[in-house]
């Protein structure tokens, strides 16, 4: 079993640093061919602007689309929650984001004073204690559609979600030296 990272941009070396020590085989994504033979996708936070650049440049933005539409499981986090919301709101007007999961998102969301700022969640099912999430000039999750489930929020505003196989959250697990959301995406989706 292969994970994919997509690697154009951004926090990709500590989604690998984390799926290296939960034992997972991983490729760095940066051309359409790395994607051949993923069994799982991770979309790291960074800046969904430019990513959306890299991925129209590097001709990944397509053939990716098509494997996330057809079900390969993916987790995006900050950044890559943006790329796989169905709705952007304050983002660049040119920005592609792949329509996989129904939810709005607004970039920046929190704000200048708070734009970065870490809390301990409770996430849905996960055992041994709360989750220090680590938000930086996150996006804010303004409407979620029926079809998706919120395992975490903070202060009423939905930060982990999952729709089938794609799940998303606003702040960054790998950053924050906890491996239990990795690996519990990696079993849910049976990727190890
Ligand atoms: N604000 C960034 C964006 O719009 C996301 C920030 C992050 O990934 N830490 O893409």
């Amino acid at each position: 079993m292969k994970a994919g990272v997509l690697a154009l941009q951004g926090a990709f070396r500590e989604h690998r640093e984390v799926l290296d020590a939960l034992g997972v085989d991983v490729i760095e994504v940066r051309v359409p061919d790395h994607l051949s033979g993923v069994d799982a996708l991770f979309l790291p936070g960074g800046e969904s602007t430019t990513m959306s650049n890299l991925l129209d440049s590097s001709g990944l933005f397509e053939p990716l689309q098509v494997l996330i539409h057809d079900g390969v499981p993916t987790f995006g986090t900050c950044a890559g929650m943006i790329l796989l919301a169905r709705d952007v709101v304050d983002g660049r007007a040119d920005q592609r984001s792949f329509d996989v999961l129904d939810i709005r998102v607004r970039r920046n969301g929190y704000g200048r004073q708070i734009a970065s700022f870490e809390a301990d969640l409770d996430v849905d099912d996960l055992r041994g204690g709360r989750f220090r999430g680590v938000f930086i000039r996150a996006p804010l999750v303004e409407r979620v559609g029926d079809g998706v489930d919120v395992l975490a929020e903070h202060d009423g505003v939905p930060v982990l979600v999952r729709q089938g196989s794609v799940w998303a959250a606003s702040f960054h697990p790998e950053l924050s030296g906890d491996l239990r959301l990795h690996e519990r995406f990696v079993h849910e989706v049976g990727a190890t």
